[in-house]
Protein backbone atom coordinates (compact mmCIF):
# COMPACT_ATOMS: atom_id res chain seq x y z
CA UNK A 1 0.00 0.00 0.00
CA UNK A 2 1.64 3.51 -0.95
CA UNK A 3 0.72 5.82 2.15
CA UNK A 4 3.97 8.17 1.20
CA UNK A 5 0.60 10.82 1.14
CA UNK A 6 0.35 10.30 4.94
CA UNK A 7 2.77 12.69 5.29
CA UNK A 8 1.68 15.04 3.20
CA UNK A 9 1.57 18.75 4.12
CA UNK A 10 1.34 22.50 2.74
CA UNK A 11 4.12 23.62 5.59
CA UNK A 12 7.16 22.89 3.86
CA UNK A 13 9.45 26.11 3.84
CA UNK A 14 11.32 24.89 1.37
CA UNK A 15 8.21 24.70 -1.25
CA UNK A 16 8.09 28.51 -0.82
CA UNK A 17 9.61 31.55 -2.80
CA UNK A 18 11.77 33.96 -1.19
CA UNK A 19 8.52 36.39 -1.96
CA UNK A 20 6.03 34.22 0.30
CA UNK A 21 8.20 33.87 2.82
CA UNK A 22 9.01 37.71 2.96
CA UNK A 23 5.05 37.72 4.03
CA UNK A 24 5.60 35.62 7.03
CA UNK A 25 4.75 37.07 10.30
CA UNK A 26 7.81 36.40 11.60
CA UNK A 27 6.63 37.06 15.07
CA UNK A 28 4.72 34.14 15.74
CA UNK A 29 5.95 31.59 12.92
CA UNK A 30 7.56 28.79 14.39
CA UNK A 31 10.48 27.20 11.85
CA UNK A 32 10.66 23.43 12.73
CA UNK A 33 14.24 21.42 12.52
CA UNK A 34 13.71 18.10 12.38
CA UNK A 35 17.26 16.52 13.16
CA UNK A 36 18.03 12.78 12.92
CA UNK A 37 21.11 10.38 13.02
CA UNK A 38 22.74 8.11 10.09
CA UNK A 39 23.57 4.91 12.28
CA UNK A 40 23.42 1.12 13.17
CA UNK A 41 20.08 0.42 14.80
CA UNK A 42 20.88 -3.74 14.77
CA UNK A 43 19.85 -5.37 12.34
CA UNK A 44 16.03 -5.13 11.71
CA UNK A 45 15.75 -1.34 11.60
CA UNK A 46 16.87 0.94 8.93
CA UNK A 47 19.88 3.06 9.85
CA UNK A 48 17.70 6.40 8.35
CA UNK A 49 15.39 5.44 11.81
CA UNK A 50 16.10 8.22 13.79
CA UNK A 51 16.11 10.66 10.69
CA UNK A 52 12.65 9.16 9.65
CA UNK A 53 10.86 9.20 12.34
CA UNK A 54 11.96 12.87 13.55
CA UNK A 55 10.66 14.06 9.95
CA UNK A 56 7.35 11.67 9.45
CA UNK A 57 6.21 12.28 13.63
CA UNK A 58 7.09 16.08 12.78
CA UNK A 59 4.77 15.86 8.98
CA UNK A 60 2.19 14.18 11.11
CA UNK A 61 1.90 17.05 13.78
CA UNK A 62 1.99 19.61 11.07
CA UNK A 63 -0.91 17.99 9.72
CA UNK A 64 -2.87 18.35 12.58
CA UNK A 65 -2.30 22.20 12.97
CA UNK A 66 -5.41 24.58 12.04
CA UNK A 67 -5.05 26.97 8.94
CA UNK A 68 -4.12 29.90 10.92
CA UNK A 69 -1.35 28.41 12.72
CA UNK A 70 2.14 29.79 11.24
CA UNK A 71 4.20 26.89 11.33
CA UNK A 72 6.44 25.59 9.00
CA UNK A 73 8.72 22.11 8.34
CA UNK A 74 12.16 22.55 7.42
CA UNK A 75 14.21 20.07 5.37
CA UNK A 76 15.65 17.30 7.59
CA UNK A 77 19.57 16.90 8.66
CA UNK A 78 19.60 13.27 8.17
CA UNK A 79 23.28 13.59 9.70
CA UNK A 80 23.60 13.88 13.19
CA UNK A 81 26.55 13.15 16.63
CA UNK A 82 26.37 9.23 15.85
CA UNK A 83 30.30 8.34 17.06
CA UNK A 84 28.82 5.85 19.73
CA UNK A 85 28.27 3.46 17.08
CA UNK A 86 31.39 4.34 14.66
CA UNK A 87 32.36 1.93 12.83
CA UNK A 88 29.54 -0.36 12.54
CA UNK A 89 28.39 -0.86 9.12
CA UNK A 90 26.26 2.27 7.50
CA UNK A 91 27.02 4.73 10.38
CA UNK A 92 28.06 8.35 9.52
CA UNK A 93 28.79 10.59 12.14
CA UNK A 94 29.11 14.40 12.48
CA UNK A 95 31.37 15.25 15.32
CA UNK A 96 30.29 17.41 18.19
CA UNK A 97 31.68 20.38 16.30
CA UNK A 98 30.57 20.39 13.11
CA UNK A 99 27.52 19.17 14.26
CA UNK A 100 27.46 22.87 16.33
CA UNK A 101 28.54 24.47 13.83
CA UNK A 102 25.98 23.37 11.15
CA UNK A 103 23.33 24.32 13.69
CA UNK A 104 24.53 27.65 14.71
CA UNK A 105 24.78 28.50 10.94
CA UNK A 106 21.46 27.33 10.16
CA UNK A 107 20.39 29.60 13.00
CA UNK A 108 21.92 32.32 11.52
CA UNK A 109 20.58 32.42 8.66
CA UNK A 110 17.32 31.45 9.64
CA UNK A 111 17.31 34.67 11.94
CA UNK A 112 18.77 36.84 9.06
CA UNK A 113 15.86 36.24 7.32
CA UNK A 114 13.57 37.68 10.11
CA UNK A 115 12.33 34.60 11.69
CA UNK A 116 12.35 34.60 15.51
CA UNK A 117 11.12 31.06 16.70
CA UNK A 118 12.96 27.67 16.15
CA UNK A 119 12.59 24.23 17.54
CA UNK A 120 14.44 21.05 16.99
CA UNK A 121 12.76 18.10 16.88
CA UNK A 122 15.11 15.37 17.80
CA UNK A 123 15.06 11.43 16.61
CA UNK A 124 18.39 10.48 18.31
CA UNK A 125 19.13 9.71 21.77
CA UNK A 126 22.89 11.02 21.20
CA UNK A 127 22.44 14.63 21.21
CA UNK A 128 19.76 16.04 23.01
CA UNK A 129 22.46 17.45 25.39
CA UNK A 130 24.74 18.86 22.11
CA UNK A 131 20.98 20.59 20.65
CA UNK A 132 20.10 21.74 24.09
CA UNK A 133 23.63 24.02 23.87
CA UNK A 134 23.33 24.89 20.58
CA UNK A 135 20.16 26.42 21.26
CA UNK A 136 21.31 28.53 24.28
CA UNK A 137 23.75 29.76 21.76
CA UNK A 138 21.59 30.75 19.08
CA UNK A 139 19.80 32.06 21.46
CA UNK A 140 22.59 34.71 22.75
CA UNK A 141 24.05 35.04 19.43
CA UNK A 142 20.82 35.78 17.47
CA UNK A 143 18.41 36.73 19.83
CA UNK A 144 15.73 34.19 18.55
CA UNK A 145 13.79 32.00 20.58
CA UNK A 146 15.25 28.40 20.95
CA UNK A 147 13.61 25.01 21.43
CA UNK A 148 14.14 21.43 21.40
CA UNK A 149 12.12 18.30 22.02
CA UNK A 150 13.19 14.51 21.69
CA UNK A 151 8.98 13.19 20.62
CA UNK A 152 10.11 9.66 21.88
CA UNK A 153 10.71 11.25 25.69
CA UNK A 154 6.40 11.66 25.59
CA UNK A 155 4.44 9.75 27.93
CA UNK A 156 3.30 6.52 25.84
CA UNK A 157 -0.04 6.39 25.43
CA UNK A 158 -2.20 4.68 27.76
CA UNK A 159 -2.10 1.04 27.69
CA UNK A 160 1.04 0.01 26.24
CA UNK A 161 3.65 -1.49 28.76
CA UNK A 162 7.24 -1.09 27.76
CA UNK A 163 8.83 -4.36 28.72
CA UNK A 164 12.47 -3.26 28.15
CA UNK A 165 12.34 -0.27 29.97
CA UNK A 166 15.50 0.12 31.90
CA UNK A 167 17.60 -0.65 28.82
CA UNK A 168 15.77 -0.23 25.03
CA UNK A 169 16.94 3.08 24.29
CA UNK A 170 18.14 1.59 20.81
CA UNK A 171 15.69 -0.78 18.17
CA UNK A 172 13.97 -1.74 21.17
CA UNK A 173 10.76 -2.59 21.71
CA UNK A 174 9.06 1.26 21.39
CA UNK A 175 11.15 2.18 18.65
CA UNK A 176 11.25 -0.52 16.35
CA UNK A 177 6.92 -0.62 17.00
CA UNK A 178 7.49 3.32 15.90
CA UNK A 179 9.37 2.77 12.82
CA UNK A 180 7.01 -0.25 12.19
CA UNK A 181 4.08 2.02 11.85
CA UNK A 182 5.75 4.60 9.76
CA UNK A 183 7.59 2.66 6.97
CA UNK A 184 6.39 -1.10 7.73
CA UNK A 185 8.56 -1.57 4.26
CA UNK A 186 11.93 -0.68 5.90
CA UNK A 187 11.49 -3.48 9.34
CA UNK A 188 12.21 -6.84 9.34
CA UNK A 189 10.83 -8.39 12.09
CA UNK A 190 12.21 -11.74 11.27
CA UNK A 191 15.27 -10.65 12.28
CA UNK A 192 14.42 -8.83 15.65
CA UNK A 193 16.66 -9.98 18.28
CA UNK A 194 16.87 -8.78 22.23
CA UNK A 195 20.11 -7.54 23.04
CA UNK A 196 21.77 -5.09 25.62
CA UNK A 197 20.17 -6.53 28.59
CA UNK A 198 23.64 -6.78 29.58
CA UNK A 199 22.77 -3.01 30.82
CA UNK A 200 20.43 -4.08 34.01
CA UNK A 201 23.20 -6.67 35.96
CA UNK A 202 25.79 -4.29 35.60
CA UNK A 203 24.00 -1.40 37.01
CA UNK A 204 22.04 -4.07 39.71
CA UNK A 205 24.00 -2.55 42.78
CA UNK A 206 24.26 0.98 41.69
CA UNK A 207 22.43 3.41 43.43
CA UNK A 208 23.46 6.52 41.38
CA UNK A 209 25.33 5.25 38.35
CA UNK A 210 22.93 4.42 35.27
CA UNK A 211 23.49 4.00 31.46
CA UNK A 212 21.36 7.60 30.70
CA UNK A 213 19.85 8.64 34.46
CA UNK A 214 21.05 11.04 36.80
CA UNK A 215 24.80 10.19 36.39
CA UNK A 216 24.80 8.74 32.82
CA UNK A 217 27.91 6.60 31.71
CA UNK A 218 29.60 7.42 28.29
CA UNK A 219 28.98 4.45 26.39
CA UNK A 220 29.26 3.07 23.19
CA UNK A 221 27.82 0.43 21.14
CA UNK A 222 30.78 -2.03 21.45
CA UNK A 223 30.70 -1.71 25.27
CA UNK A 224 27.30 -3.18 25.84
CA UNK A 225 25.85 -4.97 22.84
CA UNK A 226 26.89 -7.43 20.09
CA UNK A 227 24.21 -6.55 17.55
CA UNK A 228 23.80 -2.76 18.09
CA UNK A 229 20.30 -3.39 19.64
CA UNK A 230 19.44 -2.43 23.41
CA UNK A 231 16.29 -3.45 23.88
CA UNK A 232 13.86 -6.00 23.14
CA UNK A 233 12.66 -5.46 19.10
CA UNK A 234 10.69 -8.54 19.21
CA UNK A 235 8.27 -7.37 21.98
CA UNK A 236 7.38 -4.65 18.93
CA UNK A 237 3.69 -4.41 17.42
CA UNK A 238 2.40 -2.46 14.58
CA UNK A 239 -1.01 -1.64 16.81
CA UNK A 240 1.40 -0.04 19.18
CA UNK A 241 3.27 1.64 16.52
CA UNK A 242 0.40 3.31 15.74
CA UNK A 243 -0.68 4.68 18.50
CA UNK A 244 2.68 5.63 19.92
CA UNK A 245 2.89 7.47 16.76
CA UNK A 246 -0.28 8.94 16.46
CA UNK A 247 0.02 10.13 20.63
CA UNK A 248 3.62 11.46 19.57
CA UNK A 249 2.15 13.91 16.89
CA UNK A 250 -0.86 14.83 18.88
CA UNK A 251 1.71 16.19 21.72
CA UNK A 252 3.98 17.29 19.05
CA UNK A 253 1.65 19.80 17.44
CA UNK A 254 0.37 20.90 20.94
CA UNK A 255 3.82 21.65 21.47
CA UNK A 256 4.29 23.83 18.45
CA UNK A 257 0.85 25.85 19.42
CA UNK A 258 2.74 26.56 22.73
CA UNK A 259 5.82 27.76 21.16
CA UNK A 260 3.79 29.90 18.59
CA UNK A 261 2.41 31.57 21.69
CA UNK A 262 5.10 31.34 24.00
CA UNK A 263 6.59 35.12 24.57
CA UNK A 264 9.26 35.97 27.47
CA UNK A 265 8.26 38.79 29.83
CA UNK A 266 9.61 41.94 29.33
CA UNK A 267 11.83 42.99 32.71
CA UNK A 268 13.68 46.24 31.71
CA UNK A 269 17.30 44.81 33.33
CA UNK A 270 19.63 47.64 33.11
CA UNK A 271 23.26 47.86 33.47
CA UNK A 272 23.82 44.25 31.72
CA UNK A 273 23.82 44.07 27.81
ZN1 LIG B 1 17.18 5.45 17.05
Amino acid sequence: MDDSNRFHHERYLGALSTTAIQRIDKRTAVLVQPIGAFEQHGPHLPVITDALTAERITALAMRRLSITDNAWQLPTLAYGKSNEHLGRAGTVSMSASTLIAVCMDLGRSLAASGFTKLLFVNGHGGQPGLLELVARDIRVETGMQVFCVMPSQFPLPEGISQVDTSYGIHGGQIETSVVWALAPEMVDMSAAVRDGDVVEQLYADSAHLSLEGVAPTAWVTDDLSLSGVFGDPTAANLQDGQSIVESQAANLAELIGEVQRFAFPTLGVTGGR
